[in-house]
C-alpha cells in the first residue's frame, strides 16, 4: 500500500519557462558580464555539467566549480544567480492541481529536487501549490538525484515499497527510486518514453488510474 508519493519539480510540478534565459541574462548585465543570450545558456549548462558531477547542490563548490570554468565569476554572481531562480514560474496546468488535491486526500505528498530547497520552495509557493507538500527537499539538503542514497532519504518511518516516486526522467528520477525498491511513475508529457520499463502517464488526468 502507497503511502508517499514524492515528486521531481522541474517538467514535472513545475513546467520549464526559457524565461531562465533572461532572467540570467539580467544577472549577467548586473554584474557587468556579457550578457548575451550565449552569456546565459554558459551559465546554465555550467549549472547542468555540476549537477552531473557532484553528490549535493551546495552553493560553495558551485562556486568553486564556476571559478575553475572561468575565474572572472564571483561569489555574489554565483548566489544572485541562484537567487534568481525563484522567478522562474509559469502558471500550472489545472489538471495537476486536481491530481495534487485528489492525491493528498489519499497520500502523504513530498517533493524532492536537485536544485536548491529556498528556491523551489519559493517557486512552488509562487504557482500556489507548496502547501500541498509535507516536506519540500532539495540537492542542498539530500544527495541529489540519481544516486539511490537520494531516494532513500525520503523513506525514514516507512518502506521502500509504500513510496511511489513521480518524476520526467527516466535517468534521473526512476533509476535510483526502482533499484531502492520504490514504485515509480513517468510523467511522460511528451510521450517520448514508450519503450522505457517504467509505468507512466501522459497527462495529470491518469493519475486516478495509477494511485
Ligand atoms: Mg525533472
Amino acid at each position: 500500500m502507497i503511502k508517499k508519493v514524492i515528486f521531481d519539480v522541474d517538467n514535472t510540478l513545475l513546467m520549464h519557462d526559457p524565461m531562465y534565459l533572461q532572467t540570467y541574462q539580467d544577472v549577467l548585465k548586473r554584474y557587468g558580464y556579457e550578457a548575451s543570450e550565449e552569456g546565459a545558456r554558459e551559465v546554465y549548462r555550467t549549472i547542468g555539467d555540476f549537477e552531473k558531477i557532484t553528490t549535493y547542490f551546495r552553493m560553495d563548490e558551485l562556486y568553486q566549480y564556476f571559478y575553475q570554468k572561468d575565474p572572472k565569476y564571483s561569489k555574489e554572481f554565483v548566489v544572485d544567480i541562484i537567487k534568481s531562480t525563484s522567478k522562474w514560474v509559469k502558471p500550472i496546468d489545472e489538471d495537476l492541481r486536481e491530481a495534487l488535491d485528489y492525491l493528498a486526500q489519499k497520500y502523504d505528498l513530498f517533493v524532492l529536487t536537485n536544485w536548491f530547497t529556498k528556491e523551489q520552495k519559493e517557486r512552488l509557493e509562487r504557482v500556489g501549490i507548496a502547501s500541498y507538500f509535507k516536506e519540500i527537499i532539495g540537492g542542498d539538503i539530500n544527495p541529489v538525484k540519481p544516486s539511490v542514497e537520494a531516494f532513500r532519504c525520503m523513506v525514514k518511518d516507512v518502506e521502500p515499497m509504500e513510496c511511489i516516486m513521480i518524476g520526467d526522467l527516466p535517468e534521473i528520477d526512476m533509476k535510483g527510486a526502482h533499484e531502492l525498491g520504490m514504485k515509480t511513475l513517468l510523467y511522460d508529457y511528451k510521450n517520448q518514453y514508450g519503450e522505457e520499463p517504467y509505468d507512466r502517464i501522459l497527462s495529470w488526468k491518469e493519475i486516478r488510474e495509477k494511485l
